[in-house]
């Protein structure tokens, strides 16, 4: 339903969340955010950690609070079912942990975490395919196949992953992902839900949203991605690319400031 994602040098949980509440009025059913824990300065921790709430995004604002989840590089969403139950082990952002890893919430910390908008249609044939190289499913949602794809496809490079990921799926979606070894990058993709990219004013902090709505009062620059578009957020660049790996300029994608 919600997508919001950051890759900054200060603490974007606050952001995060709140530009969740202003994706609230779209409805949902439970709501989530995962940060990279070492993406702040000074800071150390188990890599991808996360929160998620069956209740409202103030819940998830206390929780986040509570456990001090705090990091530069971090995704969220607000999620309305399709594919599973709305229950807390299907509540997004969903991690992989790796062929054979044990999916124990107890351990908290994931290798992808992702969260999606839309619908996979051929999920029930990339879950087959990705039980059989050992991966271990924690959710009912079509969107963890997506979290095991890039993982297994993962080589050093999440855009290169996410790319690859994208081309075997079919169906509608916009993804934001985040990997353990990158803390400063984010990875987006759009195709039959819509992405925006935020440039941030300063810092060379840049963000991701569903809608640009959600990133009112931190940004009015923003790029509207198109179909197929792929985008690699890190700290002061971006790139967005189509489908097959074509570079687009500023002249095909304009930054527009929006009100
Ligand atoms: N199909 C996904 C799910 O059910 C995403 C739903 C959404 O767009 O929020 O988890």
């Amino acid at each position: 339903c919600g997508i919001v994602g950051a890759v900054s040098t200060r603490n974007i949980v606050p952001i995060l969340v709140q530009g969740l509440q202003r994706l609230e009025y779209r409805g949902y059913d439970s709501c989530g955010v995962a940060i990279h824990a070492q993406s702040l300065p000074g800071r150390s921790g188990a890599g991808l950690v996360r929160a998620r709430s069956t209740a409202r995004v103030a819940e998830l604002l206390a929780q986040v609070a509570q456990d001090d989840l705090q990091g530069a590089t971090g995704i969220a969403h607000t999620r309305w079912a399709t594919h599973g139950a709305p229950h807390m082990h299907n509540a997004h952002p969903h991690f992989s942990h790796g062929p054979g890893a044990a999916p124990d919430e107890a351990t908290r910390a994931g290798r992808v975490a992702l969260v999606h908008n839309g619908i996979i249609e051929n999920h029930e044939s990339l879950r087959r395919l990705l039980e059989s190289r050992g991966y271990v499913f924690s959710s009912q949602t079509d969107t963890e196949v997506i979290a095991h794809l890039v993982d297994s496809l993962y080589d050093g490079d999440l855009f290169a992953a996410v790319r690859a990921a994208t081309g075997q799926l079919h169906g509608a979606f916009a993804i934001a992902v985040i990997h353990r070894d990158e803390p400063h990058r984010v990875v987006g993709a759009r195709a039959g839900s819509p992405l925006v990219l935020g440039v941030g004013l300063e810092g060379g902090e840049h963000f991701l949203a569903s809608d640009a709505m959600a990133l009112a009062g931190v940004t009015d620059q923003i790029v509207y991605l198109e179909e197929g578009d792929l985008v690699d957020l890190q700290l002061g660049r971006y790139w967005i690319t189509t489908a097959d790996g074509q570079s687009l300029d500023a002249s095909q994608r304009p930054v527009r400031t929006v009100a």
